[in-house]
């Protein structure tokens, strides 16, 4: 397991924000925290009973905003990788489902790869991740490209492995690049960004401030992880100061 450093390693080895899927490693320099909810376990699909119940009171109940073009490019979901998601659901959260239902957080992401068709061939084969070596495979829902593409990998009804304590509740959205800063300078792939999670989170009523960066995981307040050994396991892409400036940009687009 020795893509699962330690904070100090993570901070000198840089980040990585795939999930595992590419070279080594997870980024993150979070302090390992104690996560003491629990899920239902067994029987039938459940929700979770101890992670907070939506927060909508910020979010207008009558969201509407136009969707933005997305090309659907599809990875492979067939039903092995749906049962190995089962297990996975099961092993880190008590939940007997590959479903995503009524998502409560957004997460944002950088790639760490040089354009879209590397990041596709990262999730799209299903073996198990570098980092933590689990199956299924990791993958996120979209990803927006430099150019302001918008890719849809994975449909919204389907859990994707992006981030640790939360797959069981979040849209993963990776964009391309090598870091927070190249993609708020990029205008075309932060408008893209912006449409996408904004269409997002006013469509589920998600507030702004469950859209968060891989990095600030740890905090949310659905975070639940059942294996001991990952509760504080995060990566550092998306930097708390950078995703002010995103959640800051997000605010500045509403909800209608
Ligand atoms: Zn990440």
């Amino acid at each position: 397991m020795g893509a699962r450093l330690t904070p100090r390693k993570l901070r000198r080895v840089g980040v990585l924000c795939l999930g595992g899927g590419l070279l080594v490693s997870s980024c993150g320099n979070g302090a390992p925290v104690a996560s003491t909810q629990a899920l239902s376990t067994g029987g039938a699909a459940v929700q979770p009973t101890t992670v907070p119940r939506r927060q909508v009171a910020s979010v207008p109940p009558a969201a509407s905003v136009a969707r933005p073009r997305i090309v659907q490019d599809p990875i492979p979901f067939p039903s092995t990788r749906k049962r190995e998601m089962i297990a996975y659901a099961r092993r880190h959260y008590g939940l007997d489902t590959y479903r995503l239902i009524d998502p409560r957080v957004i997460v944002e992401h950088y790639t760490e790869t040089p354009d879209f068709q590397s990041t596709y061939n990262t999730f799209a084969p299903d073996h198990p991740d570098t980092e933590l070596h689990e199956l299924p495979n990791t993958c996120v829902h979209f990803v927006v490209d430099r150019g302001g593409v918008i890719h849809q990998l994975v449909p919204l009804g389907i859990m994707c492995r992006h981030t640790v304590g939360l797959n069981y509740t979040a849209i993963g959205i990776e964009n391309v690049g090598y870091s927070d800063q190249e993609i708020l300078r990029n205008p075309a792939q932060m408008r893209a960004s912006l449409a996408l999670t904004r269409w997002l989170r006013c469509s589920d009523h998600i507030a702004v401030k469950n859209v968060i960066g891989h990095s600030e995981s740890l905090s949310s307040p659905y975070h639940h992880e059942n294996v001991p050994s990952l509760r504080g396991q995060t990566h550092s892409d998306w930097q708390l100061a950078d995703m002010n400036i995103y959640r800051a940009r997000l605010r500045s687009l509403p909800c209608r």
